[in-house]
């Protein structure tokens, strides 16, 4: 989630409220509509085993450091239905039989509803399945949602809380919540962190996620992120200014560093 968001960005999209669940699975989600900003059939890094990634569009964060800026709103997005969404990752089962299906974004619980419908209609198939979520819009993931997920991927962006809004523009608080949530659900989680030199890299900030993910009973991995340059030619390309134009990539020494801050939390990251 490499380079910059700014404040010449589109608005962030209002957050909207859990969809209705559908009258009866006779008619199933598979009609519930939704925004994909794009798809990925073969992806080894958003959840466990190749996996077919759903990119959702819209965002209400604005991490200045995000690197797909043009996945915060639906300007690029098509309108899919959740069974057309199962039906071309059906096509991929062969490839995908020891992975799964992953939903990401932008941030995927802009559009609860339609994570639903697909999720479950990929349980239905036999298909594990990955919520990739900064968690900020937790509460709008019902509990029928969760009962149809695997695994969160859940992207904590800072522990210092005021860094954390300095960072993204939005509240921690949620995230914590729907992290306390998925551990009292026992759903596994793979924690994600965006090491930004300079900005998310302070020894407090590290420790105080260390010693939090540490606690969680749920942790099934942790990884850290290394902020790279590569989103930089996106915002010359959208023509947004890049606010982390003078911050550099993450090195292997910083990455090291942080891994023995959480080794020191007793918490293996990778
Ligand atoms: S949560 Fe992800 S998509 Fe949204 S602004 Fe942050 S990095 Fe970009």
């Amino acid at each position: 989630m490499p380079c910059a968001l700014l404040q010449e960005s589109p608005a962030p999209l209002p957050v909207p409220e859990p969809g209705p669940p559908p009258a009866s699975t006779a008619e199933p989600s598979a009609s519930v509509r939704g925004f994909v900003y794009s798809v990925e059939t073969c992806g080894s890094v958003d959840g466990p085993g190749l996996r077919y990634v759903a990119f959702l569009a819209g965002c209400p964060m604005r991490c200045v450091y995000c690197h797909n800026p043009d996945t915060q709103n639906r300007a690029h997005a098509r309108e899919r239905t959740a069974g057309q969404v199962i039906t071309d990752v059906l096509r991929y089962r062969h490839f995908i039989r020891r992975g799964g299906l992953t939903v990401s974004g932008g941030e995927p619980l802009m559009q609860p509803a339609f994570v639903r419908a697909i999720f479950e209609e990929a349980k239905a198939a036999g298909i594990h399945t990955a919520l990739d979520t900064s968690g900020c819009l937790g509460d709008l993931a019902d509990d029928r949602l969760l009962a149809a997920t695997d695994l969160v991927l859940l992207d904590i962006k800072s522990w210092e809380p005021d860094l954390y809004k300095s960072v993204t523009g939005v509240s921690l608080e949620p995230t914590l919540r729907f992290a306390k949530r998925l551990e009292s659900k026992r759903i596994p989680v793979w924690i994600r962190f965006v090491l930004v030199p300079g900005i998310t890299d302070g020894e407090s900030n590290i420790c105080g996620l260390a010693d939090y993910v540490g606690r969680l009973t749920n942790v099934a991995r942790v990884e850290i992120l290394p902020f790279h340059k590569f989103g930089e030619a996106k915002y010359k390309a959208l023509g947004l200014p890049c606010k982390l134009t003078e911050t550099p990539a993450a090195t292997n020494a910083d990455v090291e560093r942080a891994k023995a801050i959480f080794a020191d939390a007793g918490v293996s990251a990778s």
